[in-house]
């Protein structure tokens, strides 16, 4: 079986209030990438890793992502505006041959390995697979003037991460229907949703967070002092 990743870094970090794109933060004496790619590059089941990155940003990810780290599974391709765009581009270098496409958030380097296992083996019996948690908030539907409109049962509502699994069939056809329709999602299951193939969800970590706003930093840099961090975690 050929398993590729699709790692998506072409994000500009605008929440992060930052000139340097989150992905390239260091923490510890390490950029974000760096732990995110680490755990791919070691898993032996996976084939080959995509990473989707900014096309201004290529060269530097080569010089100081890729060379640096001596990562060898990795083939760099220029994203897009929306991060479905980027997933695209990075879809669509993918060798034919491949049957299961593990897509990533660049941004969350505390996944664990066992994660990323378990949604390989769970795609390859459900075809697409979302890993999740469980949210601990209370969630509101709120109008434009902030009245809030409905309360979801709590019970529930799940807070989607990635990876999200797929076979290559299913998660391109998902894809080339949305470009052609316009439709832009959030994550890359909504997309399979909109096929009306069923998705399943497997349950995720909380500390598989998306490095999104300054705060996140704080929070990271103590994950990585306890070592979630490590390939092995
Ligand atoms: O935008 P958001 O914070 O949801 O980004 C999630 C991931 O998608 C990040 O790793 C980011 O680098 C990536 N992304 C991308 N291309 C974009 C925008 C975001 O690959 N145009």
């Amino acid at each position: 079986m050929h398993i590729s990743a699709i790692i998506a870094a072409g994000g500009q970090g605008r929440r992060m209030n930052s000139s340097v794109s989150k992905q390239f933060l260091n923490i510890k004496g390490h950029p974000i990438l760096y732990y995110t790619l680490n755990k791919f590059e070691k898993m032996d089941e996976l084939n080959s890793i995509v990473l989707v990155t900014g096309e201004a940003d290529i060269d530097y990810t080569r010089e100081k992502i890729v060379k640096r780290y001596r990562f060898k599974k990795v083939e760099l391709v220029s994203g897009g505006k929306e991060r479905q765009d980027s997933v695209y581009n990075g879809l669509r270098k993918l060798s034919p041959q491949t049957d299961i496409v593990v897509i990533h958030d660049g941004v969350r380097p505390f996944v664990p390995r066992q994660i990323i296992e378990s949604s390989i083996a769970a795609a390859v019996e459900y075809k697409a697979v979302g890993v999740a948690v469980p949210v601990k908030d209370t969630i509101k539907v709120v109008d434009s003037d902030n009245t809030i409109k409905s309360t979801p049962d709590r019970s529930t509502l799940w807070a989607m991460q990635t990876p999200q699994t797929f076979h290559y069939d299913i998660i391109m056809k998902a894809y080339e229907k949305a470009m052609a329709e316009g439709f832009y999602g959030t994550d890359d299951t909504v997309l399979v949703e909109r096929l009306g193939f069923p998705v399943k969800i497997i349950e995720g970590a909380y500390e598989n967070i998306k490095i999104t706003t300054p705060e996140d930093i704080v929070l990271a840099e103590a994950f990585i002092s306890v070592g979630y961090g490590n390939y092995r975690r």
